[in-house]
Order: structure tokens, then C-alpha cells, then sequence
């Protein structure tokens, strides 16, 4: 991967670490009787520990870098946090020994808000409602020049390696890098093969992906495009970027988020698509806003300049584009 192979391989082991400790904390506290829908310790713990890995991963490697990413420690600070901070911290010694729940804190807060020429955009657990109802979630890290994205890595924890045939050991790492196309590796960053996205030029047999979240986009609008279309296959929902994923592998065709009505105003968070985008892209699909206007990852951590998203395989981009005009 020539250039960028030092990058690529922080990512990596970055997103492996991150993703173990995901499923370790999920597989110790999501899925015991004592859980309570209510109870969102879990996905906190694991976000504040996912955080503090990946960002003192790069910063070992890449020290000059900005890390904008979606969590701080205020919070965790908190004198009435401190037991949500020692587990956090037990959590995180085994892929950082000797860690110390300061040290935690400090590593956590490499994280910022400062959109910059080259930096890295986490989100490190997008999809908590997924993590916990222990449906999908990803750890989304992508390495963003001059308001491109260059790098997507997306580590999906419960996806199967094949939607079709469940079979196997879940656990799916997703990567591309510009210019050189999209891969899927195993959970543990093996068994590497390049994705393409599907080749359907019909639309009527386009598969749909959507958010499982009603309010996370505006479902009913995406069935009315579904009617004109003649799409007769009922969407597939899923949570976080694992959407990418699956399009770019090509098991879905079309990836809908169409700004819901309960927030029409909503402009879409960096790390929600910036590694997801660069995924589906290089495997030859297209991404925009639904107005067709390409993704602009310079404006903060909010794209201010774009209004909901559309991901498609490429050929069906302008049919479902003009279908959204509506
Ligand atoms: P998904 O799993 O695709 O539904 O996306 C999860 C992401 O949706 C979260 O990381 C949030 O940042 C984001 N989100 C929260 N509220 C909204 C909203 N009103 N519209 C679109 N996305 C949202
Ligand atoms: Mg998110």
C-alpha cells in the first residue's frame, strides 16, 4: 500500500484492539440477566475504552496528528463516575498494561474538535443501540486530508462475513484506502480479499438499506421511493456504518438517509460517514448527499454543507437521485 502502508497499519491493529474490547465488555455485561434496557453503562464503558486505545495508538505512531473524535472526559471525571472510570480502565490494561485511569482520561482527550488539514475522524462505537441490543455497531477511524477522506477503516464486531450464509465466526474489518480499492479482512485482520459493490442495473431489484432508528432518517419517504422504483424487496435495517459495509460487498444496492421530518434540519456528523464513504467508494460505488452533492468532510464536525446521504452501486445513482425529487 506504498505511501500510506505505516497509516494503514496503525488503523488496523488500532480498530482489532478496539473492536476485542468491544465484544469482550458486550459479551460481559450486555448479554447477562442482570441487564436492563435502561442500563447504558455498558456502551459507555466500551465507548470511553474504545476511544482511549485508538487514540493513544495513533498518537504513538503519529504524534503530530488531530483526532477529532466524539467523546471527552469531562464526564468520566466526575468523583460520582470514578467506578465507571475503574472499569473503563480494567478494560483497557490488558491491551495497555499498567494503564492508570488518569492516564485513561488523557488519552481519551487526544480527542478534539479541531477540524484540521490531516486528521483522523473516529466515532468509537457508532450504532449504540445496536451494541446494545446486540445487533450491529462498528468502530468507524478514517485519516482525512484537505477535506478528503484518504483512509476508512470500519471494524464490525457482529457482522457475519456473509449475510447470506451466517455461518462461521462473526466479525468483519473493513478497508480502503484512495485510489486502491476496498477489502474485507476477518476480525483479526486476516483472510483479506477485495469488495465489490453489486452490479444490478435494474432498479426495480434493488435491495434498500436503512437505519433500524425510525428517527434517523425518514422511512416513509424511502418506501414511497421504493413504490416508484418498483422495488418489491422490503428493506434491510441496520444499525451504524455496517450499512457501508454490506453495499460495498454488494448484498444491498442502495444505502437511503433521507434527513427525517422529526429533525429536518439535521446535518450529519463527520464520523458518522467519513470511513463508511471511502468503503463503498472503492468498491465502486458512489456516495452524496440527497441532493447529489458530494460529501464535504471540511466544515467541522457536522457537514454542514450536506443534507442527508445516498449510497448506491454507481450505475443506479442518477435513476434514484431524479426518483428523490419528488
Ligand atoms: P444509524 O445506526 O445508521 O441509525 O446511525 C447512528 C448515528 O445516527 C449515530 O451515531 C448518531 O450520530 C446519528 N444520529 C442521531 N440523530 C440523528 C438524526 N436525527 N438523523 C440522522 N442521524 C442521526
Ligand atoms: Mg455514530
Amino acid at each position: 500500500m506504498g505511501e500510506y502502508s505505516l497509516e494503514v497499519e496503525t488503523a488496523i491493529q488500532a480498530a482489532i484492539k478496539a473492536s476485542t474490547l468491544c465484544e469482550k465488555i458486550r459479551m460481559d455485561l450486555a448479554g447477562g440477566d442482570s441487564y436492563l434496557k435502561s442500563d447504558r453503562s455498558p456502551v459507555t464503558i466500551a465507548d470511553y475504552g474504545s476511544q482511549a486505545i485508538i487514540c493513544k495508538t495513533i498518537r504513538d505512531r503519529f504524534p503530530r496528528d488531530t483526532i477529532v473524535a466524539e467523546e471527552d472526559s469531562e464526564e468520566l471525571r466526575r468523583p460520582g463516575r470514578s467506578k465507571i472510570l475503574e472499569r473503563v480502565t480494567d478494560y483497557v490494561i490488558p491491551f495497555i498494561p499498567n494503564s492508570s485511569p488518569e492516564e485513561v482520561c488523557s488519552w481519551i482527550d487526544f480527542g478534539s474538535n479541531s477540524v484540521t488539514d490531516r486528521f483522523w475522524a473516529l466515532d468509537p462505537i457508532d450504532g449504540t443501540k445496536g451494541f446494545l441490543r446486540g445487533d450491529q455497531y462498528a468502530i468507524a477511524l478514517a485519516l482525512i486530508e484537505k477535506g478528503s477522506v484518504k483512509l476508512g477503516i470500519l471494524a464490525c464486531p457482529n457482522l457475519y462475513p456473509d449475510i447470506h450464509h451466517p455461518l462461521g465466526e462473526k466479525g468483519c474489518l473493513f478497508l480502503a484506502l484512495r485510489g486502491n480499492g476496498s477489502f474485507q479482512m476477518d476480525r483479526k485482520g486476516a483472510n483479506k480479499r477485495p469488495i465489490y459493490v453489486s452490479k444490478t442495473k435494474t432498479p426495480s431489484e434493488a435491495m434498500i438499506t436503512e437505519s433500524v432508528e425510525p428517527d434517523h432518517a425518514d422511512h416513509l419517504t424511502h418506501q414511497r421511493l421504493a413504490q416508484k422504483l418498483n422495488i418489491s424487496k422490503p428493506p434491510l435495517k441496520m444499525d451504524s456504518q455496517a450499512k457501508y459495509g454490506i453495499l460495498a460487498r454488494g448484498e444491498v444496492t442502495l444505502y437511503l438517509r433521507v434527513p427525517s421530518t422529526a429533525e429536518p434540519g439535521y446535518k450529519e456528523k463527520i464520523w458518522d460517514h467519513a470511513a463508511g464513504s471511502i468503503i463503498a467508494e472503492e468498491a465502486g460505488g458512489r456516495v452524496t448527499d440527497v441532493l447529489g452533492r458530494p460529501l464535504d468532510f471540511s466544515t467541522g464536525i457536522r457537514m454542514e454543507k450536506n443534507q442527508g446521504i445516498l449510497v448506491s452501486n454507481g450505475i443506479l445513482h442518477k435513476v434514484v437521485l431524479k426518483a428523490l425529487e419528488m
